[in-house]
């Protein structure tokens, strides 16, 4: 698991020790929560180095980001107070009117959302390319092009996109790369090694881990990272320490939780793979999953998020969530306790046919996210309501 981590610690140690303060402030073992807003003037250099949350720069923002930061093997990183804010933030601070952003087909419906938002208010270039090679890229790259955005693994359908060769043409023709690694967490990918410039999350799902917080982070070199604290800083937008406090506790039992939920959800697939009620399973952990090799080539695991299709229509799909005891029917995912939805209804709700045809999405598959509870209760709980 931790063969692809570069540094000599392992990823367990980095969850638990990295930005806490040593040492210990008032010899507490958990770095504590400082609910001030303001802080006594000392002699600042600029504005930014006044200590104010809006500022990004109180004493849980810094513990939090330098946590993240190490388990993302990034040189810095932001939190934002929603993943949403991620992406935006990352997006603005990147683009400029009359620029062009090439992103991949499969990108989250509330980032499609955006992009088209951007399209049409800031006057930003947005076109959308699947990316089978490098080829697909020079040939959709423009003259404007300034950032490329791909997803870890796209969701639903969880593909995966050859990130090796997207960072590659990033590099050569002096663009932004940019990846959203909500479905794979640095357990399983850390794209600053693959060459990406921005790394995105959105930490209300697996970094936080116990759906209990929204939250964004962007990780990426120093002066990147910089350059977006000043704009989040001007717009007003910081994540509140209290919510730091909670993610920072969360991604302590990050290395502990997703191989535990890459084990349930890999045992989920296989059983659905071979129910004869399914029609389809995605999940890039099975053998004959077209997704198979680049996710044996990039990923340290395969995730946790399993995707299929049941025999019989939206109507049948609609009956076996409702007939999972365990499993919970909500949207978001990467928390501890199981959940299921139909993305048709939750992610790419208000998407138009041709969007949904793009994404790959179908209004009777369901989206598995397996939590931690023990897979075998959590297969025989599917396999009742598949034969129910
Ligand atoms: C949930 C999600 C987001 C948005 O994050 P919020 O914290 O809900 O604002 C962005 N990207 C991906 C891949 C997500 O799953």
């Amino acid at each position: 698991m931790d063969d692809k981590v570069s540094k000599k610690e392992g990823m367990r140690t980095t969850a638990v020790h990295a930005g806490e303060p040593r040492p210990p402030i008032d010899d507490a073992i958990v770095m504590p929560l400082y609910q001030s807003a303001t802080y006594k003037l000392g002699e600042p250099d600029s504005f930014d180095d006044i200590r104010y949350i809006r500022l990004n720069n109180t004493p849980n923002q810094r513990s939090v980001t330098a946590k993240l930061a190490a388990l993302e093997n990034a040189e810095a990183a932001v939190v934002t107070p929603s993943g949403t804010a991620a992406v935006s933030m990352a997006l603005l601070t990147n683009l400029r009117p009359g620029e062009h952003i090439l992103a991949h087909t499969g990108v989250y419906g509330g980032t499609r959302k955006i992009l088209d938002d951007m399209a049409e208010r800031h006057g930003i270039l947005v076109s959308y390319t699947k990316i089978e090679s490098r080829d697909d890229l020079e040939e959709a790259r423009r003259e404007e092009t300034r950032v490329v955005l791909v997803e870890s693994m796209t969701n639903p359908i969880l593909d995966i996109v050859p990130l090796d060769e997207v960072a590659a043409f990033c590099k050569d023709h002096g663009l932004v790369s940019m990846i959203d690694n909500t479905f794979a967490t640095p357990v399983n990918l850390r794209p600053i090694e693959l060459g990406f410039d921005l790394v995105i999350h959105s930490a209300s799902k697996y970094l936080n881990g116990h759906s209990d917080v929204v939250a964004g982070v962007v990780a990426g070199s120093k002066k990147k990272i910089e350059t977006l604290r000043h704009r989040l800083n001007l717009l007003g937008i910081c994540l509140d320490p209290h919510s730091c406090f909670l993610l920072q506790r969360g991604l302590k039992t990050l290395p502990v939780r997703v191989p535990v939920q890459n084990a349930g959800a890999t045992l989920i697939a296989r059983m659905l793979r071979e129910h004869p009620k399914v029609q389809r399973v995605y999940y890039p952990g099975l053998p004959n999953d077209p997704n198979h090799e680049r996710a044996k080539r990039f990923l340290s695991g395969f995730g946790a998020m399993v995707t299929f299709i049941p025999r019989g229509g939206p109507e049948i799909s609609e009956r076996v969530m409702q007939g999972l005891s365990l499993a919970q029917i909500a949207p978001s995912l990467g928390g501890i306790e199981t959940l299921v939805c139909r993305p048709v209804t939750t992610s790419h709700a208000g998407l138009g046919p041709e969007a949904l045809a793009e994404s790959g999405v179908t209004a009777d598959m369901i989206r598995l996210s397996v939590g931690i509870e023990d897979p075998e209760d959590l297969a025989a709980d599917m396999l009742r309501a598949l034969e129910a």
